[in-house]
């Protein structure tokens, strides 16, 4: 049958757009996404399949997500009204530019940074201001300050540890952004596992402006639970409330709240399946440094680094042909040439080092 095409214009300022994507590649070793190399625990899944037993699928989960913020919120010593949970932290994200962001209102961001954070910007036709990171792509405060006082963003977004850069920004880095912020300053704590220091401290500390700040935690990478898309964010209830109103009506499913909510009795193994990751981090950064390659230091799942001698897509093209795929972030902006590894398994990090070290030969 030929291919049809409904024809009617999308919305015009959409037309241009791509949309945000990583090849799904069929690979061996896949260390493009920062996922967890690891599967979740054995007896997760079991309670997991026991409680999917109990949903009485005929009916509408639980609109507020109530045990679960309330599991999820005493994980962090706070209420259930101080926790919206949605569909991955994508989703979360999505909801704040739904509520406070839009046409007339301003976002600021500094490059590089998340991608998503300007793509959802875009999509909900708010408009993104944006200063650049140094070289060593920490964050200068002075353009920091510059910025803000220029454009009054209705949100400040950070993302810590910082994706696709890997550093984590320090607390008193912060607090700093939050005394120059006139908005909500939302921190992408997406690796915060990783990190040594958490803006979650800040709030606890009730440390000067922290009544505007958000912190958004994923499910998808350290729990092991990308599968599920269940992110949520810790604020202030009034921040809680507003996300809420632009959800949709039982938007987050009754699998994924029991998942999420079942998770959380299995933080020792969360804890020890990082410290492997971490101690893993080591000896990728190790292994870089003994090649012709600039690395950056991490704070997270992931390493970014530049081959010196060789083209970068060339490298990149050299490791998917010895079935190794690593993130091609040789066109993002601020990153030119660059290329990010996601740390596995201790055989796949093995695997990455020598097929790398094959790439980088000269031919
Ligand atoms: C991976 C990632 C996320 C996760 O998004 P989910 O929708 O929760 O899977 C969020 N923020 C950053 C910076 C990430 O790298």
């Amino acid at each position: 049958m030929s291919a049809r095409r409904a024809g009617v214009p999308v919305r015009s300022d959409l037309a241009e757009r791509s949309g945000y994507h990583s090849p799904q590649v069929d690979v061996e070793v896949r260390l493009n996404t920062n996922e967890s190399p690891f599967a979740p625990p054995d007896s997760w899944r079991a309670e997991l399949a026991e409680e999917i037993g109990r949903i009485e699928f005929n009916r509408y989960p639980d609109r507020d997500a109530t045990a679960l913020r309330r599991t999820v919120g005493a994980s962090h010593g706070v209420g259930a009204d101080q926790v919206f949970c949605a569909n991955g932290s994508n989703e979360v994200l999505q909801s704040l530019f739904l509520a406070y962001g839009g046409p007339g209102r301003r976002v600021a961001l500094f490059e590089p940074t998340y991608a998503l954070h300007r793509h959802i910007a875009e999509v909900t036709n708010t408009d993104v201001v944006h200063g650049w990171r140094q070289r060593d792509f920490r964050l200068d405060l002075d353009e920091v300050e510059a910025v803000l006082a220029e454009s009054e963003p209705v949100i400040t977004f950070l993302c810590s540890p910082n994706n696709p850069t890997g550093g984590a920004e320090p607390a008193e880095v912060v607090r700093r952004v939050l005394d120059l912020a006139p908005g909500l300053v939302v921190v992408d704590e997406a690796y915060g596992q990783f990190a040594p220091t958490s803006a979650l401290d800040l709030r606890a500390e009730r440390v000067e402006g922290s009544e505007r700040l958000v912190v958004i935690r994923t499910f998808s990478k350290t729990w092991s639970m990308a599968a599920c898309r269940l992110g949520y964010l810790v604020a202030e209830a009034d921040v809680v409330q507003a996300c809420t109103m632009v959800a949709l009506p039982y938007h987050l499913d009754a699998v994924t709240q029991a998942a999420g909510r079942l998770a959380l009795r299995h933080q020792d193994e969360m804890h020890r399946r990082v410290a492997v990751v971490v101690e893993e981090r080591g000896r990728l950064t190790a292994g870089l440094a003994d090649l012709p390659v600039e690395a950056w230091p991490s704070d997270a799942n992931f390493i970014l680094f530049r081959p010196t001698r060789r083209d970068a897509s060339q490298v990149w093209q050299d490791l998917l042909s010895q079935s190794v795929l690593v993130r091609d972030c040789t066109t993002w902006p601020g990153v030119e040439g660059c290329l990010r590894v996601t740390v596995g398994t201790p055989e796949e990090n093995t695997r990455f080092l020598d097929a790398l070290r094959r790439a980088l030969e000269p031919a």
